[in-house]
């Protein structure tokens, strides 16, 4: 099973090594043809402003929508969660998403109480609390009729999930859990 992880910006690498100890053949995704070619794909954490630029600018953005509107599972962390939104608060001007997923994402959402915090987060689907990483994090505002909500934080949705689409506010690629990146895998297989 052949993953990408966006490569434009953002924490690539942690990403990549979490898939890799899994077992999947993570790869770099910087051009179109490397996305035509994995079975799944991950949006990192890191800034989506930035990222949907370069993601324009590197002709990839018309080619991630038509992906991820064909089915391709895809999973979003923090910015990740923001680039599949459907709709965003608080975005820059003119800010572009792939979208897919029928979210509104609230940008930098916690910031206004503490700009990053640590939290336990209970998750649907898994047996043990997760440790949740939240930096300058989005969360979630409204959720369409099919989005499933996995976990909640200040009352809040942080995980949801919308068939091959998965995302959460969090970064679980920074800690060696792995359990939500399985859940991801997972998601590929069954569509696969
Ligand atoms: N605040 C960032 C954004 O809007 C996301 C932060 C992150 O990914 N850690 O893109």
């Amino acid at each position: 099973m052949r993953i990408g992880v966006l490569a434009l910006q953002g924490d690539v690498r942690e990403h990549l090594r979490s898939l890799t100890a899994l077992g999947a053949d993570a790869i770099a995704v910087r051009r179109p043809e490397e996305l035509a070619s994995v079975d799944g794909l991950v949006l990192p954490g890191g800034e989506s402003t930035t990222m949907a630029k370069l993601a324009r600018i590197f002709d990839l953005l018309e080619p991630l929508r038509a992906r991820v509107k064909d089915g391709m599972p895809a999973f979003g962390t923090c910015a990740g969660m923001i680039l599949l939104a459907d709709r965003i608060v608080d975005g820059a001007v003119g800010q572009e998403t792939i979208g897919g997923l029928d979210i509104t994402v609230r940008r930098n959402a916690f910031g206004r109480q503490v700009d990053s915090f640590e939290e336990s987060l209970t998750l649907a689907g898994l047996d043990a609390p997760v440790h949740a990483v939240f930096i300058r994090a989005p969360w979630v505002e409204e959720v369409g009729p099919e989005v499933e909500v996995l976990a909640t934080a200040a009352g809040h949705p942080v995980a949801v999930r919308q068939g091959h689409l998965l995302a959460t506010s969090f970064h679980p690629e920074v800690d060696d859990d792995g359990r939500i990146h399985r859940l991801f895998l997972d998601v590929v297989r069954s569509v696969g």
